[in-house]
Parts: C-alpha cells; sequence; structure tokens
C-alpha cells in the first residue's frame, strides 16, 4: 500500500527535512582533510537532539550510528568508525530525523580537499542525475520514467547503477512502499499520484555496478574497489511539480543546493541548543 500525505503531513515532512538538508549543510563545512568521522557523527547527534528530533537510522534494524558515512568504494550504510578523512577520499553523508511523527531522509556526496577529474565527474554526474529523476516526479508519470532517467545518464558516462540498493516511499516510517529503483524503463511501474512521497537516491559506481556486503553486516562496497556516490532527497509529488522537501524551494522548483545559512536547523525544530 502507498500512503498519499496531507497537506499538513507534507508540511512536517518538509520540516524534517530542513533539519536533515542544515545538519548534512554544517556537516560539509566540517569536512576536509584530516577530520575524524567520529566527530562528523557527533556533531550530527548533538544538533538533532538541539532540534528536538530524534536520528533516524540509530537503532534501526540494530544500526550503531546517527549517520552513514561512506567513503570511496563504500556505496551505502557505512558506520562511521574512527576514521581520518583525507584528501581525495569522496564521502556520502546519509541522514535521516524523526520529528512529529515522521520522517526526512537526504545525502550527499562531498569531495574532500580535490581529487581525480574522473572521480569529480563522478560525484557531479551522480548529482546531476538526481536532478534528472525528480525532474521527472510529476502526476501521471511512472516509477519507471524515474529509474529510466538516472539509468540512461549513468549508463551514458558507463558508470554502474547499483541494482541491489533502491530509493523507497517515506512518511510515518523511513522506508515505505514503493521501492523507487534508480533503473527502469519509461512508462513501466507505479503511477505517481498527488501526495506520494518519494526518497530518491541515486548510487553510481565509476566502474562495475556489482555491489558486496562487509564483514559488518552493513558497509557495502563496489565489487571492484572503485569509488561511488551517492545523493538523497526526499521529494513530494504535487499538481505543481516536484516538491523538493527541506530546500526551502517552491514546489516545482528543483533546488538541490544544501542550505547556507547557520541556525537553520535549531530554528524548524524550535528546540534549545
Ligand atoms: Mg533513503
Amino acid at each position: 500500500m502507498i500512503t498519499l500525505k496531507s497537506e499538513n503531513e507534507l508540511a512536517i515532512m518538509d520540516r524534517c527535512n530542513t533539519i536533515v538538508l542544515g545538519v548534512i549543510a554544517e556537516i560539509s563545512r566540517m569536512i576536509r582533510p584530516g577530520c575524524q568521522v567520529e566527530d562528523l557523527d557527533a556533531h550530527a547527534a548533538e544538533r538533532t537532539r538541539a532540534a528536538g528530533a530524534t536520528a533516524s537510522f540509530k537503532g534501526y534494524q540494530g544500526f550503531p550510528s546517527t549517520l552513514c558515512v561512506s567513503i570511496n568504494d563504500q556505496v551505502v550504510h557505512g558506520i562511521p568508525v574512527a576514521r581520518t578523512l583525507e584528501k581525495g577520499d569522496i564521502v556520502s553523508i546519509d541522514f535521516g530525523v524523526h520529528l512529529e511523527g515522521f520522517h526526512g531522509d537526504g545525502a550527499e556526496t562531498f569531495v574532500v580537499g580535490e581529487t581525480t577529474p574522473e572521480v569529480a565527474a563522478l560525484v557531479q554526474g551522480t548529482r546531476e542525475a538526481l536532478r534528472l529523476g525528480i525532474e521527472q516526479m510529476r502526476p501521471g508519470r511512472h516509477l519507471g520514467d524515474v529509474g529510466y532517467a538516472v539509468q540512461t545518464h549513468a549508463e551514458s558516462h558507463g558508470w554502474g547503477v547499483v541494482r541491489e540498493y533502491v530509493g523507497h516511499g517515506i512518511g510515518r516510517e523511513l522506508h515505505e512502499n514503493p521501492s523507487l529503483p534508480n533503473y527502469g524503463r519509461q512508462g513501466q511501474g507505479t503511477r505517481l499520484e498527488e501526495g506520494m512521497v518519494l526518497a530518491i537516491e541515486p548510487m553510481l559506481n565509476l566502474g562495475t555496478p556489482k555491489v558486496s556486503l562487509g564483514s559488518d553486516q552493513w558497509t557495502v562496497t563496489t565489487a571492484d574497489g572503485q569509488p561511488s556516490a551517492h545523493f538523497e532527497r526526499s521529494v513530494a509529488i504535487t499538481s505543481a511539480g516536484p516538491w523538493v522537501l527541506g530546500s526551502g524551494a517552491r514546489p516545482g522548483e528543483i533546488l538541490l543546493d544544501l542550505p547556507m545559512q547557520d541556525e537553520v536547523v535549531a530554528a524548524v525544530g524550535g528546540g534549545v541548543s
């Protein structure tokens, strides 16, 4: 079953995602060569509390942390263990919060310092794939249109599209129906309707699409050890077009820039810091 959200519920989910994207933006300003991955997780935990929210991932099926931090060949679900970021790393920060009965979920990949042109192109291209997918998220389009847009962009550059992990509906539950693959056929799959909210999250690999699961039973890595990039936004389907929740943009305007002003997090949650 797919749960449609009311206008009031979408407003709550917009606030959830404002916190998500605000915290990811804060973390982006901490990322530099020499920074400690555990410090990023601690910052996110503190800011989640300050906003009066709870972390969606911590404790989810036993996941131990506030953030998923996936570095280089790690695709998704990396656990922020003791590690120092080095120049040339790429790091995906995936973060979700629960507030007023609803979840928000988003992710962004950052380059630490600078990296090779081909890895920089993968990161930029994955962000572009996210935008192209979101562009399809309108009433009357199909899930397959969204996946097709992501897949064709990725494969035109020779990048691998991860098959085993996909986007998802989101609302009162972190993962709701339907699943949203990053591949598909035009006009196929569930028809999109006003009130649906979907977390779209392209995961693109520089090399093979194949992935494997680490011994911690969480961390997903590329099978060939080459880098992977990951971006995610929670998007509502509205009559005006896709609404990128938490972006500050109106429905129909696709804004992927992270909010850069300080204090957006506490302001939304209304909590004390
Ligand atoms: Mg997600």
